[in-house]
């Protein structure tokens, strides 16, 4: 995936300084942590957070840490293009919608943060709070995908840098994802959801948690196809890298992984198939039409 050299958003909160070395090794144990409470129940991060809390006011914004690293610098400089990425293509979508594209802000954080929705550990892996309108993203998420899950963008011959051997892609892919859920908290749907789930049995409310999933997925893929229509910025081999990831965090996966065996009606976020598919209707049509998750009866 090609990904330098374009324009990169302000919208990032970069609260990692600081505590980056301290936290450092906390956070990799809280990954593992995560990884295993993901894989026992199942269940998404996203959808542990629950608890409202007050929001902890934090001024820190897009400008470089005093203390950070060359890597650190990289995976800013990474997810600060790819936010600017989904703006410029979602600005034009919702123009023609007869909208405005409000630009969601990302927070990059190590260890510990506080959103609107509550406190999350990097054990929440990333997620996006529409009470504030932000994505959280812990970075060391990204090592764990390419670590624990062995999700990888190598490829043959081909020498790369670190952000590159990364899955880059697969990593957009997340941030699309979470750029998704924005998209579906403007439109209202994501609210039109919470109200149904409200009065709905637990199978109920969960099916249409994996319908809005399974929709951020598809947006995802509809953003995938606009972007490289602007930018060329896939290579070969990406697309097969976010089906990749998207069968590795799909529900049935990390469930048979865990237990054995799976248990459908506890899916929040869909089968590997389901994702992998909406992901890539998404990518084919880059039409908005065509990631009507609740239209269909069959997901
Ligand atoms: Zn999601």
């Amino acid at each position: 995936m090609q990904w330098r050299g374009r324009r990169q958003s302000s919208n990032i909160e970069d609260r990692r300084s600081g505590r980056a070395g301290k936290v450092g090794g906390v956070s990799i144990f809280s990954l593992i942590l995560a990884l295993i409470v993901w894989k026992v129940f199942g269940i998404s991060p996203e959808t542990t957070l629950g608890v409202t809390q007050t929001i902890t006011q934090n001024t820190q914004t897009a400008q470089a840490p005093a203390n950070e690293t060359a890597d650190q610098a990289e995976s800013r400089e990474f997810v600060a293009t790819i936010l600017a990425d989904t703006e410029d293509v979602w600005t034009p979508i919702f123009q023609k919608l007869g909208g405005t594209y409000q630009q969601p802000k990302l927070v990059m954080f190590s260890g510990a943060v506080q959103s609107a929705c509550g406190s999350a550990s990097s054990a929440s892996g990333p997620f996006y709070c529409p009470a504030d309108q932000k994505i959280y993203l812990d970075t060391s998420f990204f090592k764990a995908m390419r670590t624990q899950m062995g999700i990888t963008g190598e490829r043959n011959g081909t020498e790369l840098s670190r952000q590159d051997q990364a899955a880059d892609f697969a990593q957009a892919y997340v941030i699309a994802h979470e750029v998704g859920h924005h998209v579906q908290t403007l439109l209202g749907i994501s609210g039109q959801v919470r109200q149904a789930q409200a009065q709905a049995s637990q199978a109920a409310a969960n099916n249409l948690s994996v319908r809005m999933e399974l929709q951020a997925d598809c947006f995802a893929g509809l953003w995938a196809r606009h972007n490289h229509e602007r930018t060329q910025f896939l290579q070969k081999g990406d697309i097969e890298e976010a089906l990749d990831a998207a069968e590795k965090i799909g529900d049935d996966y990390l469930q048979h992984q865990a237990r054995g065996h799976t248990v459908p009606d506890s899916f929040t976020h869909g089968t590997s198939e389901q994702r992998q598919r909406w992901f890539y209707r998404g990518f084919e049509s880059g039409d908005i039409q065509q990631c009507d998750t609740f239209a269909t009866r069959q997901i």
